[in-house]
């Protein structure tokens, strides 16, 4: 935790002066009341904070939420990345959770989970997506988080006889939490950037105080420290079929008169923003022409920040952040060079088609399974396979139509039953994964996907009729289930099992061969798991658990032998993780499971043809080096 230092160890990193930003560095947690009763600044500095050293893109929407700040702000993030800056971002969410674990994924998009089990907002999976960089808690806040820290420090009398306000606790405890992540960085060095993201629009009660916080910071901070992107909106009514900028002026007045001038405007549009209304909206807010960029809708993202780049925005925020003496220009043409070969990737016209079955719950919003979506999207571009989603709502899959539902218009080459909790539609997941098993679909199955294939082969393999997670009610073989002694061991608390995991990958198997070594981390979120007094008669059934806990019984990964105990093929791709492996795929590093069942499916339509495409062959095992776990 961070604490605030002395005004001795603070006056290495800032030079005394009348300036208020100064004063306002004393922090209260170390100095004396009496400093309470003769100032008005509350604006603590954290340890090893060098002001004027870290700089701030602060990122805010208008018009209307949704406009893709977030994607705007990682691809600022990473065009500054690849120039050897060191970058960190932070999402501040105005609503009043403490963070996303509990909010519905239909409404909000799906919960994503960072390394250290923070459950938080999806924009945080773009940030680890487009900057290859795993993120903390530090990079995510809530508005709910901020007050009850507020509170806490409140109780233990850390503001010191105060009445404790707005201006300046709260937004001095906003501050705080954004200096703490300057000086934190990227967990290995302080950061040249931070990229503030601000959720919502200007004008929200939720989030005004942020507002006022970041242009307190501003100030503090002094020039070339602070640079404000407004994203707007430029509307295109379909009857008048022009391009209008009124709301785009209105929605970042409305920011200006919230003290804040920005520097640089984003303009998202479905179309390139013509050159008149970059004009109007420049003028009424009194930024450059050069700095309006126009976000329209492209084929990816992922083309955004070259874009900027060669719209020169780069050199713009590097002048207005006064960086251009730690750019590493060598580091930034090898980064290019990557980067572009995969965008290259991902616009071509693909080989070929498969289509792939997704059993959702929400099978209506794919911002429930974004970064299934994401991930699948990264497999595309490697493998030159256009996938075509096919939702299949399971409530009224049954093992009578199981068949006809999976087969229909051309069948699905490959199925994916993602995570979910509760038991709607459950019964018709179990009987997609015996299709699967049986008719050699390839599958795989992640968290409840994995459980789901457990239940299946312990009902149909092993006999236990009426086998099932003690999740969704009293079972007569509960395979899954709830075991509070383990997380004691464990020591986890909370009754979720978040955040990174070691894996331990036995050799010869499947999971080996697509890992390519013997131990991985990989994200979970779970509460239930197979019950150790199932785990022999399983294995005895044929089946594999060929990922495990380092050293508590937790199966972790399981998969069908590619090749039976008689020499003959048995499944050609049939795996599940208990943990999600969407969370850790990357544009660059595609998660193996996901290309091993990819390139399984265009084994499944295409045959041995398959096999001529060395990108698709190096995810399949040919069957000469199967051979079954020892
Ligand atoms: N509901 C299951 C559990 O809690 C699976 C969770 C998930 O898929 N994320 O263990």
């Amino acid at each position: 935790m961070n604490v605030g230092v002395s005004a001795s160890s603070r006056s290495t990193h800032t030079t005394p002066s009348d300036d208020p930003a100064d004063t306002a560095g004393s922090d209260l947690l170390s100095s004396t009341a009496e400093a309470s009763t003769y100032t008005e600044f509350y604006s603590p500095i954290p340890q090893g904070y060098r002001k004027g050293y870290h700089k701030y893109v602060i990122v805010l929407g208008t018009v209307m939420s949704g406009l893709g700040k977030g994607i705007f702000a990682s691809s600022v993030a990473k065009m500054l990345k690849d120039k050897g800056l060191v970058v960190a971002p932070i999402k501040m969410e105005g609503y009043l959770n403490i963070d996303s674990g509990t909010l519905n994924p239909y409404r909000h998009g799906e919960v994503f989970v960072l390394d250290d089990g923070t459950e938080c907002d999806m924009d945080l999976g773009t940030y680890e997506r487009m900057l290859d960089q795993n993120l903390t808690v530090r990079n995510f806040t809530t508005s709910g988080r901020i007050f009850s820290e507020v509170l806490e420090r409140e109780r233990k009398g850390r503001y010191l006889g105060r009445d404790v306000q707005w201006i300046p606790h709260v937004t001095g405890e906003v501050k705080r939490k954004l200096r703490e992540l300057a000086a934190y960085g990227d967990g290995e060095n302080p950061a040249d950037v931070v990229i503030v993201e601000v959720g919502g629009t200007v004008g929200d009660y939720e989030n005004s105080f942020y507002i006022e916080a970041l242009r307190e910071l501003a100030f503090e901070e002094g020039p070339s420290s602070c640079c404000f992107v407004a994203l707007t909106y430029v509307i295109e009514p379909k009857t008048l079929g022009e391009q209008k900028s009124k709301a785009a002026q209105l929605g970042i007045k409305r920011l200006m008169e919230a003290g804040i001038q920005p520097h640089l405007l984003a303009c998202r549009a479905s179309r390139p923003v013509n050159e008149t209304v970059m004009q109007k909206i420049a003028m009424f807010s009194n930024v450059p022409l050069r700095r309006v960029f126009s976000m329209h809708d492209r084929e990816s993202i992922y083309t955004i920040p070259e874009e900027m780049r060669q719209e020169g925005l780069d050199r713009e925020v590097l002048s207005l952040l006064n960086l251009h003496d730690r750019v590493d220009v060598a580091h930034e043409d090898r980064c290019r060079e990557k980067w572009t070969g995969f965008v290259r990737q991902l616009t071509a016209p693909r080989k070929r088609t498969i289509t792939l079955g997704l059993t959702g719950k929400y099978a209506a919003l794919r911002d429930a399974y974004a970064s299934i979506d994401k991930a699948l999207e990264h497999c595309s571009a490697h493998l030159s396979t256009k996938i075509d989603i096919r939702w299949i709502d399971t409530t009224d899959v049954t093992e009578s139509n199981v068949a006809a539902r999976l087969k229909a218009d051309g069948g699905v080459d490959a199925v994916i039953v993602p995570g979910g909790f509760g038991k709607r539609g459950i019964e018709g997941k179990i009987a997609c994964a015996r299709f699967c098993r049986e008719n050699g679909v390839p599958y795989l199955g992640i968290c409840l996907g994995f459980q789901v294939a457990v239940i299946e082969f312990a009902r149909n393999v092993c006999g236990l009729a009426g086998a099932s997670s003690t999740e969704f009610g009293p079972t007569p073989f509960p395979v899954i289930s709830e075991l509070p002694e383990q997380k004691q061991i464990e020591g986890l608390g909370g009754t979720m099992r978040l955040g990174a995991q070691d894996v331990v990958i036995q050799p010869g198997t499947l999971a080996h061969f697509l890992f390519r070594e013997g131990h991985v981390r990989e994200r979970f979120r779970h509460r239930y798991e197979v019950d150790p007094a199932f785990i022999a008669k399983l294995e005895a059934g044929g089946l594999v658990f060929s990922g495990k806990h380092p050293t508590q019984p937790i199966m972790q990964v399981l998969e069908l032998p590619q090749v039976a105990a008689d020499g003959k093929p048995s499944h050609p791709y049939f795996i599940g993780g208990q943990f999600h492996p969407e969370l850790t795929s990357r544009p660059l590093r595609p998660q193996p499971m996901f290309m091993g069942l990819i390139a399984a499916a265009v084994l499944n339509k295409f045959g041995e043809a398959a096999m001529q495409d060395p990108a698709v062959a190096k995810w399949l095992r040919s069957p000469s080096t199967q051979r079954q776990p020892a």
